[in-house]
């Protein structure tokens, strides 16, 4: 009898995200359509947005006080001859032509600064009396005055494509007049929930049955990734109807499978994908809660699926960590690395080694001073504690004990 080869050996939680991260850089690009800025918040930008004219467009004064020649302050005080008034929005007609030595001109902030003049000391180091000014204290050439086209030239890249339009993106689009703006369609990611126990939420669950929460965690974790759940019926822990509703996820553009992904006899979410040729690039990463998560593609149908451990958390957490830097390059998004905060450990942890943790946790503390707790759990089945939890505490393979007060790596959620 031939020797079955030996099974893949499991990555690391590392290897296993950059195997996600390869396959997600060679996506091509999405489809686009035209939103309008109001309601662009949280999609994914597909235009370039150049910068139609300089930024500022004048020399713009950040102060109140009097646009000078800061070469006349080399004396303290001094006394200039005040020569007009510059409110923000002045006509340029109203703009004195030119501030000569010994003179200054009552500036606001916001307004341009004259030619001329220099710098912008504010107004709570001067006194008026008339039409003159005593200055107090010197100012440096430049000071308080935000050079033409210091912020962006005429012409320059302000936003690329890929770039996810938030509060500060969207600013920048409204300050260069993009009243509409093209961004990518959103995906849609098909939900597969597996298993005989699982039923809808339509359904009063028997002694032995269970509601499926999964499909309403992930449709969160989907819209807040920029993807479009698209919920398919729960199929049972039988092959043939599994296809079926496998081969319907697969219209979607990514698909996602909760349960049946473990070592027990009727886990069969596997064995279906590899009868319908699929191929596998891990089944299995050194984390937990997750540790049975697969990722893998389906060739003739070009179609990336996740199959997703079926424990409540477990499904979260491998969300987290593999399927959302799928979908948001599937959304057209730039690529960004995973990264954590830190926070001190407020209570020492034993752990076995071997696993990357991701732990349901809680950050808590004021200012400065935050602090993450483990959330007391029964498990990887536990809603209730994740629910409790802000964040997940990540606990690496090595270690099997953190004392308290230990700077440990959080994930927030
Ligand atoms: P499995 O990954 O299929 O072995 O399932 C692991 C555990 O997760 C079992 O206790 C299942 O009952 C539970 N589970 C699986 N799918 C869901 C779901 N959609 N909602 C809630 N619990 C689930
Ligand atoms: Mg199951």
């Amino acid at each position: 009898m031939a020797a079955s080869p030996a099974p893949p050996a499991i990555p690391s939680f590392e290897d296993a995200r950059h195997i996600v991260e390869a396959q997600a850089a060679g996506l091509l690009e999405p489809a686009i359509e035209r939103v309008e800025l109001l309601r662009a918040a949280g999609r994914v930008l597909a235009e370039p947005v150049l910068a139609d004219r300089d930024i500022p467009p004048f020399p713009r004064s950040t102060r109140d006080g009097y646009a000078v020649r800061a070469a006349d302050l080399a004396k303290l005080p001094a006394t200039l001859e005040i020569i007009g008034e510059i409110r923000a929005g002045e006509k340029p007609e109203e703009i004195p032509a030119s501030v000569e030595r010994g003179q200054a001109v009552s500036i606001m902030t916001g307004a341009p600064v004259p030619p001329g003049a220099d710098a912008v000391v504010m107004v709570e180091y001067t006194s008026r009396q008339g039409g003159q000014v005593e200055i107090a204290k010197g100012v440096g050439s430049g000071e308080n005055v935000v050079a033409r086209g210091a912020e962006a030239r005429q012409g320059s890249l302000l936003l690329d494509k890929g770039v996810l339009l938030n509060e500060a993106t969207i600013a920048l689009a409204a300050s260069v007049g993009k009243l509409r703006l093209e961004v990518y369609k959103r995906p849609r990611v098909a939900v597969i929930t597996t298993g005989d126990e699982i039923v809808d939420l339509e359904t009063v669950p028997g002694p032995t049955q269970i509601r499926n929460s999964n499909s309403y965690s992930l449709a969160a974790q989907i819209r807040n990734a920029g993807g479009d759940p698209v919920l398919l019926p729960i199929a049972p822990d039988e092959r043939q109807r599994l296809r079926e509703v496998i081969e319907e996820g697969l219209k979607s553009d990514l698909l996602l499978l909760t349960g049946g992904v473990s070592m027990g006899r009727y886990d069969l979410v596997e064995e279906v994908l590899t009868e319908m040729r699929a191929e596998f690039f891990f089944t299995g990463a050194k984390i937990q809660p997750g540790r049975p998560v697969v990722f893998g593609r389906v060739p003739h149908e070009h179609k990336y699926f996740f199959g997703l451990p079926g424990n409540p958390v477990s499904t979260m957490v491998t969300f987290e960590l593999f399927a959302r830097p799928m979908l948001e390059a599937l959304a057209g998004m730039s690529p960004r690395k995973l990264m954590f905060v830190h926070a001190r450990l407020k209570s020492e942890i034993r752990i076995k080694t071997g696993l990357k943790r991701f732990l349901p946790a809680v950050l808590s503390g004021e200012f400065e001073n935050s602090e993450v707790e483990l959330v007391a759990w029964q498990g990887s089945g536990d809603i209730a504690a994740v629910a409790r939890a802000n964040c997940y505490a990540v606990i690496q393979p090595d270690r099997d004990r953190i004392a308290a007060g230990e700077w440990v790596a959080v994930m927030m959620r």
